[in-house]
């Protein structure tokens, strides 16, 4: 494989820090509390594994990037959602220590008691401007922003009509509020519009949907949603995790993309994927709705402020989009070159021009033995199978990030079309 780039940073380790993934220090300090959990169903833990649906974490020992250090040695990463790179850019890097030193690690507070510095301010301001919206509010995470907004927004006079395939932070913010729930078919039009209907009898009607859906990378049919949307009266509120700083002409996310930045009312989206990846959400959206979850919106009022840093390396991805879109040209160039290339060698790819490239192949087993397969051949890649994704739609996802180099690109398809070929997904 080849040197992994800019790892040497990675050989110094702060005062202090025990490497517990190399095992050091492990199992001599004395552990509390009861070694059974009281609560816990007998055999709960065993029917997950059992269920294959079992989750394990691998530990990387570099920073996030193309080219990722693990225990067992090197191996180039088609996995993480860092779509421009932003990571572990260097100015961004910079700008976190500089806003860590000068604004200290963190305000033990939460912002409306005295936890609001001048950089929340600054990055809030920044956010709306970016999306040409009025106001725009930080929380800790988008799942946070999206388990706000809803409860704060809607009464039991309300109605909210949900894609059947959002994202589980909007369903969980969708359930904690007290409005009148309709799940329509995934980007399904005539259902939406008959849900629609039937929500005319209540005060008010919102329709929720993620703007790029993770699984398939499809992007929801905004015109269409917001003609609906106008028809009957709705708000409309688009989850742009996976759109804000790459989709659309200048990365303003899908409504810039699909032409409807001034019908779409709300937007949420995070700082934890393209935006520099370290964490963090917000809504952006018109002042008054702003004003009214600073007030409200409880994941807001009841946890604490952003790191400085973690805004400081926000910030400054947001000046790096707003200077130039030559990143997200660059990681709509690898990622036209991974689907027409995978394409070309007989693989379906499912989704529009996104950066999240489902490799489509049905076997859950299937889809589970390519991913082992390329592992062992230095590429990281995730298969998705049911309950994750629908059955018989089983999958390797691949997300493509503007710093994977050609070459990158080139050996990861090389790869699928070896493993493709040995394990029949491929004649
Ligand atoms: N919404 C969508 C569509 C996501 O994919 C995610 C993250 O996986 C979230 C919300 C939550 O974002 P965060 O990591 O900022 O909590």
């Amino acid at each position: 494989m080849k040197g992994a780039v800019g790892l040497e940073h990675c050989s110094g380790q702060p005062p202090g820090w025990v490497g517990r993934a190399a095992g050091v220090g492990q199992g001599t300090a004395p552990r509390h509390g009861p070694a059974t959990a009281p609560g816990l169903r007998s055999g709960e833990l065993e029917g997950i594994r059992g269920a294959g649906t079992w989750k394990s974490e691998r530990v990387i020992a570099s920073r996030q990037g193309p080219h990722l250090r693990l225990a067992g040695g090197g191996i180039l990463n088609f996995c993480a959602n860092n779509y421009l790179g932003l990571s572990s850019h260097p100015e961004v890097i910079r700008a976190g220590v500089w806003t860590l030193e000068q604004f200290g690690a963190g305000l033990s507070s939460v912002r409306f008691i005295c936890g609001t510095q001048s950089i929340h301010k600054d990055l809030e301001e920044k956010i709306s401007r970016f999306h040409q919206r009025e106001d725009a509010i930080l929380y800790a995470s988008c799942f946070d922003a999206n388990a706000g907004i809803f409860e704060a927004l809607l009464t039991p006079e309300d109605a909210v009509l949900s894609d059947e395939l959002n994202h589980a932070s909007i369903i969980d913010g969708i359930r904690l509020c007290k409005a009148n729930k309709y799940r329509y078919r995934h980007m399904d039009m005539q259902d939406l519009e008959a849900k629609l209907q039937d929500a005319q009898k209540h005060r008010l009607r919102l329709v929720a949907t993620d703007g790029a859906f993770s699984m398939d990378g499809d992007i929801a049919p905004l015109k269409e949603i917001c003609r609906l949307a106008e028809k009957y009266e709705a708000l409309v509120f688009i989850d742009e995790c996976h759109a804000t700083g790459f989709l659309g002409p200048n990365g303003r996310g899908t409504d810039e993309l699909l032409g409807v930045m001034d019908k779409v009312t709300i937007v949420n989206s995070t700082l934890g994927k393209a935006l520099g990846g370290a964490a963090g959400g917000y809504t952006t959206g018109p002042k008054p709705l702003i004003d009214l979850l600073r007030q409200r919106s409880r994941p807001y009022l009841f946890s604490n402020s952003l790191p400085p840093a973690v805004v400081g390396c926000a910030s400054k991805a947001l000046d790096l989009l707003m200077e130039s879109n030559a990143i997200a040209q660059s990681m709509a160039a690898k990622t036209q070159r991974f689907r027409s290339k995978m394409t070309a060698a007989g693989f379906t790819i499912s989704g529009q021009d996104h950066p999240i490239c489902p490799v489509m192949l049905g076997d859950a087993r299937l889809a589970a033995v390519m991913a082992d397969d390329m592992l062992s051949r230095g590429i990281y890649v995730i298969g998705f199978s049911y309950p994750v994704v629908p059955k018989g739609k089983a999958r390797i996802r691949v997300q493509i990030s503007a710093v994977h180099s050609d070459e990158d690109i080139d050996r990861c398809v090389e790869a699928f079309t070896e493993v493709g070929r040995k394990h029949g997904a491929l004649p």
